[in-house]
């Protein structure tokens, strides 16, 4: 059977779907229910009511996460729409349980005006400890991620924007290292500048890249101040319009050091490889199909071409999997009431870090034993490599505390034993 008959098979196996509620208390006795229900449930009820911050001690809402999409940038499907979007919300859930052991209620909404999007999920501030808009599509998602930023005090995190600005962050920072490179000198090129290049655009700049060595190009070539004072690109891509000639991504890439691609695939040939400066670093994203192929990338110079794509295929791969799990475990777990920079920037450096210390033999075993060692070839962990959780989370946490966005104090180190054990 093809994946396609194998994924409807296991999505439709009784029961439908991929996910449960379970309780966690006991339910045996009518006594038990009499606590978990009326009439016992109204002491918590009066407790929070008392005191708002209850919540956390009393009810689930600390460990609960809320997958909110509209359906309208749904993988590389696009607007496919909420009902149809849930598979996927579902499936966030599934490895939000899986990696952090997270529970998720996935929320789809069918609505396209941010602002009703940003009523609801007001409205769902009591319910959950952090929200993760997903597969919202650009522009419309930056708008409602801000203000729901503004407006809420749990975090909201759009993983499309900032898991991959935050997973291939960490990639740059070991390839720029590897190329012998400073992140502040840096000629970086995107291509694409929607919801995921315009948030790694700025989150490079979080991590030490210079906005104004940073180039972008969308489906009309280069974003320059005269398309920019023209009115022809938004608000968002023209925070990054640059003094240049108008060109095309081929002009764009001639002698950068970094290409960045969140567009779509097969756009990018050889001869402009070769053309960027020595020892490019190459993260070609697009999913499924890469703005260049990794065979066709390497083969193209004879210096290194430091290479990262989104499959699980090639190596260095760019899985935002490797972040959001572990970005709310760490926010979570100090009742944060964002996600702040500090804290992707810590979670960013924390993958980077994790990546130059030596793999454990079951991660190396899952992939098929050929040793994994820091370099061009392994810039980033693997996302299977349970190590990322005691790194991140703990690095998450700390920076939510050192930022003043923690609610509760927590011993950081007493915390990494504790997601050890
Ligand atoms: P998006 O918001 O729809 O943005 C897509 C961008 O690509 C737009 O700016 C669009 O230009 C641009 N584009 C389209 N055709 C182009 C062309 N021929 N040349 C240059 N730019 C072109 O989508 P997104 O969510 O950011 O995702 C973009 C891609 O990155 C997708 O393939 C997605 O699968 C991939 N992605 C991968 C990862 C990962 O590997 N971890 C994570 C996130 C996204 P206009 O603005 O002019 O329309
Ligand atoms: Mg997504």
């Amino acid at each position: 059977m093809g994946l396609d008959e194998d994924a409807l098979e296991y999505h439709r196996i009784d029961p439908p779907g991929k996910l449960e509620i379970s309780t966690t208390k006991p339910t045996n006795t009518q006594r038990d229910l009499s606590l978990a229900y009326s009439p016992g449930v109204a002491a918590p009820c009066m407790a929070i009511h008392e005191d708002e911050t209850d919540a956390y001690t009393y009810t689930a809402k600390g460990n609960l996460v809320g997958v909110v999409s509209n359906g309208s940038a749904v993988l590389g499907l696009g607007d496919i729409g909420a009902q149809a979007g849930k598979p996927v919300m579902e499936g966030k859930g599934v490895l939000f349980k899986r990696f952090a052991d997270i529970d998720v209620f996935d929320v789809e909404l069918d609505e396209a005006d941010p602002e009703e999007i940003i009523t609801a999920v007001k409205m769902m501030e009591p319910t959950f400890g952090g929200i993760n808009l997903e597969d919202i599509k650009a522009p419309e998602c930056f708008t409602i991620e801000e203000r729901l930023r503004e407006e809420m005090d749990i975090p909201v995190f759009h993983d499309d924007q900032h898991g991959t600005a935050i997973i291939s962050g960490a990639a740059l920072l070991n390839a720029a290292d590897i190329a012998g490179k400073d992140l502040e000198d840096l000629e970086i090129v995107f291509s694409g500048a929607g919801a995921s290049a315009l948030a790694s655009a700025r989150f490079y700049v979080s991590l030490g890249a210079r906005k104004e060595n940073i180039t972008m190009c969308d489906s009309s070539g280069i974003i320059t101040e005269a398309r920019a004072e023209a009115g022809d690109v938004n608000e968002y891509k023209r925070e990054f319009a640059r003094d240049l000639p108008e060109g095309d991504l081929a002009d764009a890439m001639a002698g950068a050091d970094v290409f960045v691609g969140l567009s779509i695939g097969g756009i990018v040939s050889q001869e402009m490889v070769r053309s960027m400066a020595d020892n490019p670093i190459v993260f070609a994203m697009a999913n499924p199909d890469p703005e260049i192929t990794y065979e066709d990338a390497k083969e193209a110079r004879e210096d290194t071409v430091i290479m990262a794509t989104g499959r699980s295929d090639y190596p260095n791969q760019v899985n935002n999997v490797l972040g959001f799990p572990f970005i709310f475990r760490g926010a979570l777990d100090v009742r944060a009431s964002e996600i702040n920079e500090a804290m992707k920037v810590a979670a960013a450096r924390a993958l980077a870090d994790l990546a130059r210390q030596d793999v454990p033999d079951a991660v190396v075993k899952a992939y098929g034993d050929d040793p994994i060692q820091f370099g061009p070839g392994y810039i980033i962990p693997k996302p299977v490599d349970p190590r990322v959780l005691f790194q991140v989370a703990p690095a998450v946490a700390r920076a939510a505390v050192e930022s003043g966005a923690a609610r509760v104090e927590i011993d950081i180190e007493d915390y990494e034993e504790e997601l050890e054990a």
